[in-house]
């Protein structure tokens, strides 16, 4: 079978004997690819930083029919995203996108959508976006790409345009009013910039998002709203979320960005 070339991004590597790897790679034009690539790990240290997790790269590989894994012959470093693994939030940030691509991502069954998300996300937390901004709308892009986005502009029950008083039910798709029963145990609130700022995500290409504002009590209520509807849809323990709630359990004098000194960033 004739080469393929294809732009990727690495979810997982392997050792593989002394000197090769698997990877797996989300690519934007098949989806996931998995396979070997051979005589690169030492005595060639120089391709180290290619086969990186989030390194962007291009490949040339040929798809084994018969066999489970793939056969690279190359794969060229287009972005290592240096910035974001010089901090911890944000390299904890870009491995919280990767390990959700993993789970979602199918062997060969391209999503452009879902691949876009993850790159000018990666692009946006080297750039010195910030890190939960970011986020927040790779969550919702990421969503959105899945065929999965929460309904945010009326009651999913009555209808009735969502203002004042709602309230979002993850086994519901979206917002409830207090009319219909919002407000239970298992809701979160919703205020009307809650709902505005997500319905402005949703309705904006992502490459036109970094300029959305957003307050910090919008910040916060969209971040527990994203956090229980991904729990809802992705039912399995994300590693680098658990590392991200301890990262905020530490005292702000030892905050990594002030050990990095760097201010930390606004929401
Ligand atoms: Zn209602």
């Amino acid at each position: 079978m004739a080469a393929q070339k294809a732009e990727g991004i690495i979810l997982k590597k392997y050792f593989l004997r002394e000197t090769s790897y698997i990877l797996v790679v989300f690519t934007k034009e098949f989806g996931k690819v998995q396979g070997t690539i051979k005589g690169v790990r030492a005595p060639y240290p120089q391709f180290a930083g290619n086969f990186e997790i989030f390194a962007k790269c291009e490949l040339l590989f040929y798809k084994k029919s018969k066999r489970p894994l793939d056969l690279i012959t190359q794969c060229q470093l287009v972005d290592f995203f240096l910035p974001a693994r010089k901090d911890i939030e944000r390299l904890t940030y870009a491995n919280y996108f990767i390990e959700l691509i993993n789970i979602v991502a199918a062997d060969y069954d391209a999503n452009v959508a879902l691949y876009e998300a993850l790159s000018k996300s990666l692009s946006n937390l080297r750039e010195g976006l910030s890190a939960r901004r970011t986020s927040r709308i790779f969550e919702l892009k990421f969503l959105q790409a899945l065929g999965l986005s929460p309904q945010m502009g009326f009651c999913v029950d009555c209808a009735t345009p969502a203002e004042d008083n709602v309230f979002f039910r993850a086994s519901s798709g979206g917002v409830i009013c207090a009319a219909c029963g919002g407000g239970r145990s298992q809701d979160e609130p919703a205020s009307r910039g809650t709902v505005n700022f997500i319905k402005k995500i949703q309705e904006t290409d992502i490459d036109k998002t970094r300029h959305i504002k957003v307050s910090r009590d919008v910040g916060e209520q969209t971040e527990k709203i994203l956090k229980k509807f991904l729990k809802y849809h992705v039912d399995r323990p994300i590693k680098s979320l658990k590392f991200l709630e301890d990262l905020k359990k530490i005292p702000l004098p030892c905050y990594p960005h002030k050990l990095a000194g760097m201010t930390p960033l606004p929401l």
